[in-house]
């Protein structure tokens, strides 16, 4: 069976970075799985998944416009230190969550100077061209309910 829209794919992958370090994997574990079309998962990787059946694997390199996006300067911020209060332990690669008028965004602290933080709401692999090893596990038609959830059950 071919991979196609309302189809649920399961793929096992291993994703690297430009440097080549391993930025996630599903070694160890169960596949990843996921109704094709439904943007469940990057775009990048989803069109280069159409057709293909159980057993194929293949190797795709996704950039950002493809991916999670490019990093935008004006999500990374500088705020005084107040603005964390409560937090004893406030540290360089700390994530955290910020309040804002959209709902809570992940931030993460890229710099301390002084009394001034800089946090940085990019997703984490904004920017990032992605490596991604895949192969398709299986295939198999989603579900009435799945296709219209939006999502494999
Ligand atoms: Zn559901």
């Amino acid at each position: 069976m071919q991979i196609a829209n309302n189809k649920v794919v399961y793929i096992h992958y291993t994703l690297k970075n430009d440097a080549g370090d391993t930025l996630d994997s599903s070694d160890g574990g169960a596949p990843l799985a996921f109704l094709h079309g439904s943007g469940g998962i990057i775009k990048g990787l989803e069109s280069a998944l159409e057709g293909k059946s159980s057993g194929d694997k293949l190797e795709v390199v996704v950039e950002p416009e493809e991916g999670y996006g490019a990093s935008h300067p004006e999500a990374i911020q500088q705020v005084p230190k107040s603005a964390f209060q409560g937090i004893d332990d406030l540290a360089v690669g700390m994530r955290l969550q910020a309040e804002t008028a959209d709902g809570a965004v992940p931030i993460k602290v890229t710099a301390i100077e002084d009394d001034i933080v800089t946090i940085d709401a990019n997703h984490e692999l904004a920017g990032e061209r992605l490596h991604f090893a895949v192969s398709v596990e299986s295939v198999r038609d989603a579900t009435e309910e799945e296709i219209s959830h939006g999502h494999v059950h």
